[in-house]
């Protein structure tokens, strides 16, 4: 679905990014993963290179633009076009308010929102000359609803959820499509790293009865990225077996 297609997917080495990855692959896209380390990027390439597929993998600082439009004009002179830019990094919290320092707050806002911003700003000019391009964010199923403590990470997902309908907006003249996923509750490192507590009293709540696969999103990003999405624009799809916490 994705034949040729050069795909930049950042937070890629692990989770739902290298999900996402995979599936692209698999669907023949050419993939470039970002990731926060060059140790972390080469594991992922070596994985993937072990089920026989061929990415490449960079590891600049997302919050610095010049650093990012540096590595992105690099990736456009090798593969000759970006079609395709998953914002997927992104971190999360769990303090409660007064826990939370001023620098935890900006931490999250600095990634999951600015992030986001650089990378897009970096991709958008030549998917412009392009006239076709798809950009897709990771939101969050607390971009709807909020979470009853880790402020930070709610308060970044609705700016990501901004951030998706405003550029529908703006760049659907361009041929440039805007959309985002919220996962619900998804089997990765960031949801073992947070406590039980937390976790299984929201795993009741979901009415499919289980907590979400990285393929479960994955593949809502395919379609998203796929010419099956080829009218949908500005949405934010929930992927998360109907959660509602
Ligand atoms: P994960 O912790 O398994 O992976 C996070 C990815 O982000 C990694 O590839 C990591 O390299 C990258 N990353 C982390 N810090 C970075 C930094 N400072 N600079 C660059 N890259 C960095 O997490 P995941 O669960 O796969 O989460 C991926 C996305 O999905 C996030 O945006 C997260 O908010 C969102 N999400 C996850 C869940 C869930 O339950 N797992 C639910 C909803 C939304």
């Amino acid at each position: 679905m994705l034949k040729d297609k050069v795909a930049i997917i950042t937070g890629g080495t692990r989770g739902i990014g290298f999900e996402i990855a995979r599936v692209f692959l698999e669907n023949h896209a050419k993939v470039v993963i970002f990731g926060s380390k060059k140790e972390s990027v080469n594991q992922a390439l070596a994985s993937l290179r072990e089920e026989g597929y061929d990415a490449s993998g960079y590891y600049p600082n997302l919050s610095d633009f010049n650093q990012i439009a540096q590595v992105v004009q690099g990736i456009k002179d090798k593969y000759g076009h970006i079609d395709i830019l998953v914002n997927n990094a992104g971190i999360s919290a769990n303090k409660k308010i007064e826990d939370t320092t001023v620098e935890d707050f900006q931490k999250i806002m600095d990634l999951n929102v600015n992030g986001m911003f650089n990378m897009t700003k970096a991709v958008v000019p030549f998917m412009k000359e392009a006239h076709d391009g798809v950009i897709l964010n990771t939101s969050s199923m607390v971009s709807i609803y909020g979470q009853p403590s880790g402020v930070g990470y709610p308060t970044s997902k609705f700016a990501v959820n901004g951030m998706t309908k405003s550029l529908a907006r703006e760049l659907g003249s361009f041929n440039i499509r805007v959309n985002a996923v919220a996962p619900g509750v998804t089997n990765t490192d960031m949801v073992a790293a947070l406590p039980k507590e937390m976790i299984e009293p929201l795993i009741k709540t979901i009415p499919l009865g289980r907590i979400g696969q990285p393929r479960d999103i994955a593949n809502a990003f395919l379609f998203l990225a796929s010419p099956l999405a080829s009218y949908v624009t500005g949405e934010i799809l929930s992927v998360d077996g109907a959660a509602r916490s």
